[in-house]
């Protein structure tokens, strides 16, 4: 038998309007409730009336994510194998064949109404991505549909750091499914090469959400001398030298992200760059001491927050880091700022960056908004989704 959850009197708006997380606070009868993780649970408002179908997790903030909207629609394997054809479907149609080819994101979690679920393709491998136990447990159900859609070589099982403690889900690293790459995984985006490793990379592999971001900044790039700050694989840098930068300082607080940026400006042909590893705060106070000062910065750093109620902590790092970027701006610079946090809203970092021109005395225009790529698209029902941030300003 499906337990009913029933939400509180007033808790029930969000669910109306389709967002897929119900939090512990919104629950009424969460005491009488007797059921094992992962349960099929039925949502509805204080009056009975059906709002969702979902699945239940004592162990995560989450304590249940919807899936169904429709009380005849059942989330079943069927249900499950169409969300994962439709979110395919969606990539054949709006991505290029060469990008559907090389490295596209198949699956996004809330994007793609799969909430905890995120699918990267690297040529002809997938790495995958549990971030909620409901979806873990349907792995195969998910893996066997992937296969008969895409036909990879192998499938990869990738985790995120934190999910053992946000959700409960301890799982590791490790082939899903066919063959292991034998070497790294050479791709092709916006015509330069990357050398990616799906199993020792960060995240999937590769931070494919940028792939229209680095091309961006191309424009930017003649005669001037940059940084490229949280750079990982040296997706900015590459673009920056294809745009005619004299010089990029690639720096990055990960030894191995630093190797495989090296790898990718040889690769590429590039060699007016120099590897900095360090922590970016650091790095921007002694180049600010050095008197060193850059005509385009990119700062591209982690999530600074997993939470709202960290979330004021996380803004005062962005205006932090962007004030000592700004300071570290010959005039006339290109500032390229981003934000990946998906609990800082795109105004809360407008206004952070507002706040760091007012800091370091410097006046700054808006010269681009920029999101995700076109595969990690925003679901209006879940604002969440819209997580990533990346506005260029001219500073003067
Ligand atoms: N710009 C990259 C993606 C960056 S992801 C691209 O286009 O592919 C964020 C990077 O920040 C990671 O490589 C991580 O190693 C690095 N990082 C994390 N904390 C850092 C810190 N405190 N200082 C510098 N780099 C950091």
């Amino acid at each position: 038998m499906v337990q009913i959850v029933k939400v509180k009197k007033g808790r029930e708006f969000s669910f109306l309007y389709h967002h897929p997380w119900v939090f512990s606070g919104a629950i009424q009868n969460e005491s009488s409730l007797v059921l094992k993780d992962g349960a099929l649970v039925k949502v509805c408002d204080y009056q009975n009336q059906f709002l969702a179908w979902g699945f239940f997790n004592s162990k995560s903030q989450i304590r249940i994510r919807l899936y169904s909207f429709n009380e005849m629609i059942v989330p079943d394997e069927a249900f499950f194998h169409q969300k994962i054809e439709s979110a395919i479907r969606m990539r054949k149609s709006i991505l290029s064949q060469n990008i559907f080819d090389n490295a596209c994101r198949l699956i996004f979690s809330e994007a793609d109404c799969l909430s905890g679920l995120v699918v990267d393709k690297f040529s002809n491998y997938l790495s995958m991505q549990f971030t909620s136990l409901a979806l873990y447990l349907k792995k195969e159900i998910i893996v066997q549909k992937l296969i008969e859609l895409i036909h990879p070589k192998g499938i990869y099982l990738r985790t995120e750091k934190g999910t053992a403690e946000e959700e409960g889900l301890e799982i590791h690293d490790e082939l899903v499914w066919g063959e292991r790459a034998k070497e790294n995984i050479l791709i092709s985006e916006n015509n330069l090469v990357y050398e990616l490793n799906i199993e020792t990379g960060q995240k999937t592999g590769f931070y494919i959400d940028q792939r229209e971001n680095r091309l961006a900044v191309r424009k930017y790039a003649n005669h001037r001398k940059c940084a490229d700050i949280c750079s990982y694989s040296g997706g900015f840098s590459l673009n920056l030298l294809e745009g005619g930068a004299d010089f990029v300082k690639i720096v990055d607080i990960s030894d191995k992200a630093l190797l495989l940026a090296e790898r990718n400006i040889h690769l590429n042909q590039f060699n007016q760059a120099e590897f900095i590893r360090s922590d970016a705060f650091k790095f921007l106070e002694n180049q600010l001491k050095d008197n060193q000062f850059y005509d385009l910065i990119v700062l591209d750093p982690p999530k600074f927050t997993h939470s709202r109620s960290s979330s004021k902590q996380a803004i005062k790092g962005y205006t932090q880091l962007n004030t000592m970027a700004m300071q570290c701006m010959s005039k006339g610079g290109i500032l390229v700022t981003c934000s990946c946090s998906g609990r800082i809203s795109k105004e809360e970092f407008f206004q952070a960056i507002t706040n760091a021109a007012i800091i370091s005395k410097r006046n700054i225009r808006l010269l681009e908004q920029r999101e995700a790529a076109i595969d990690h698209p925003v679901n209006p029902e879940c604002p969440e989704s819209a997580y990533l941030k990346c506005f260029i300003y001219w500073v003067e």
